[in-house]
């Protein structure tokens, strides 16, 4: 039998371990991992020496095609590809209207995931969907158990602004979750707080008052709120994008041995701190906004500990005209990072702080992809996808958004000198990146039908 392709000389890491070896690829699936003589011959071999060889990214909260991001499927997961990211999960907002760029009250969540199944031809990875509930319309109770035996286990919800969801209405949600197996993601800040705290501060120019506009103690508030009624429900809870110690310690203070408690951070809150509102102005909004220094090191903390299980991007890609507006609140909220966010994290977690290469691959790659029912994904075992990226753990270089695919035309990362760097990524056994360029044909890329997670494991 002869193989597709033969990775050899490179270092594999899994979420447990390091060791040398070579990976045989074979229509698509890792077939075999050992020695390379134990190995048969293959059609290509590709030269990992002095490279990691790392399981492909799986980024579970990325906002592609439409409402707030001006990136397509193509340029989205052309920045995914480029940085090593081989698997992402959309949103599918159930309210929104293009035509308008508006809310409404009457779509239905399987309207908002066809229109995204329409749009996906072209993604160069692979991309799944989780639908966004923004309105109590009780009609949506009876869509759940079709969208999650058509791939789609995971559902998000707000606690802010006008697409929020009552507590009462989110209790039930979590009722049906739980029968369903389905996951429940919420994005957690008080409304009322963050409100009166933005009309009082619109008298402060300076985006400087973003931070103090959308507090932690909203977060923590909001997160403690809708963990209780998650746990009632005894459904999976998934705590989005946490930003703040508050927030950490309430989620830590609810997990315990086998309670369905989850939560991300994303990679701008790992880095930053409030301060650079005073450098990048605008471009630094995003929801909720970035903390105090001691915020990033209790993210670290929560990281080590178990508390917080991944690192999402939280990719949305604006244009620097859209995000200047003139004043700080009429910016629209988000940071384009797919294609930086594995350097920027190997930089700041492996390289500057204690985390290892397996720690990087169950926060990027594993946890996700076991978290959100992706078993084919996240790991380099035989029967697996064979998602692969090669990884540079020692080239340095420095961001500069004019190399993004994304549509997005600056990085709050530019001019950031990085040690570690994506080399090749390879998607089911196919070269998609090499280098920075993309070297396979849009549409490579499948829609990511998911299961039902299970989440014994940790
Ligand atoms: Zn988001």
């Amino acid at each position: 039998m002869e193989l597709d392709t033969i990775i050899t000389g490179g270092t594999i890491v899994t979420g447990q371990s390091m060791f040398d070896a070579a990976v045989a690829i074979d229509d698509g699936t890792v077939v075999d991992v050992g020695s390379e003589r134990s190995l048969p011959e293959a059609d290509r071999r590709i030269d990992a020496t002095g490279l990691l060889v790392l399981p492909g990214v799986v980024d579970p909260h990325v906002h592609l095609a439409g409402y707030n991001s001006v990136d397509s499927y193509e340029s989205g997961t052309a920045a995914a590809a480029a940085g090593g990211v081989t698997s992402v999960v959309n949103f599918a907002w159930q309210g929104f209207q293009e035509e308008t760029r508006d809310w409404c009250d009457d779509g239905t969540l399987t309207e908002a995931v066809d229109r995204h199944r329409e749009k996906m031809d072209s993604v160069l990875v692979d991309a799944g969907l989780h639908p966004v509930i923004t309105s109590e319309d009780p009609a949506v109770f009876d869509e759940l158990p079709a969208l999650v035996e058509a791939g789609f286990p995971s559902f998000k919800m707000f606690t802010t602004d006008s697409i929020r969801l009552s507590h009462g209405f989110m209790e039930q949600l979590f009722d049906q979750f739980a029968s369903l197996g389905a996951v429940g993601m919420v994005h957690t800040e008080d409304h009322s707080v963050c409100e009166r705290r933005t009309q009082e501060l619109k008298e402060s120019p300076s985006p400087t008052a973003y931070s103090a506009s959308r507090p932690p103690h909203s977060e923590a508030m909001a997160a403690d709120s809708a963990v209780r009624l998650a746990l009632e429900a005894d459904a999976k809870y998934y705590g989005v994008h946490t930003t703040s110690g508050a927030a950490t310690d309430v989620i830590r203070s609810h997990k315990r041995d086998g309670s369905n408690v989850r939560a991300e951070t994303c990679t701008h809150y790992t880095v930053f701190d409030e301060r650079v509102y005073e450098r990048l102005g605008n471009l630094a909004i995003m929801a909720p906004p970035l903390r105090e220094p001691e915020d990033i090191e209790a993210l670290y903390d929560g990281l080590r500990d178990g508390t917080l299980t991944i690192v999402s991007s939280d990719h949305v890609a604006a244009t620097r005209e859209r995000k200047e507006q003139d004043d700080w609140w009429d910016s629209p909220k988000g940071v384009n990072s797919l294609q930086t966010g594995l350097s920027v994290f190997h930089d700041e977690a492996v390289i500057q702080r204690d985390f290892s290469y397996p720690d990087l691959v169950r926060l990027k790659c594993e946890r996700p992809a076991q978290t959100f029912g992706m078993p084919m994904k996240g790991r380099i075992e035989p029967g697996a996808d064979a998602d692969i990226v090669l990884f540079d753990p020692d080239e340095t270089y420095s961001v500069s958004a004019a190399e993004n695919h994304s549509k997005a035309d600056f990085s709050i990362y530019e001019g950031r000198e990085l040690t570690g760097r994506v080399k090749k990524t390879l998607l089911r056994g196919k070269l998609v990146a090499d280098n920075g360029e993309i070297v396979a044909d849009p549409g490579h890329g499948e829609l990511l039908a998911r299961t039902v997670p299970r989440w014994s494991h940790d």
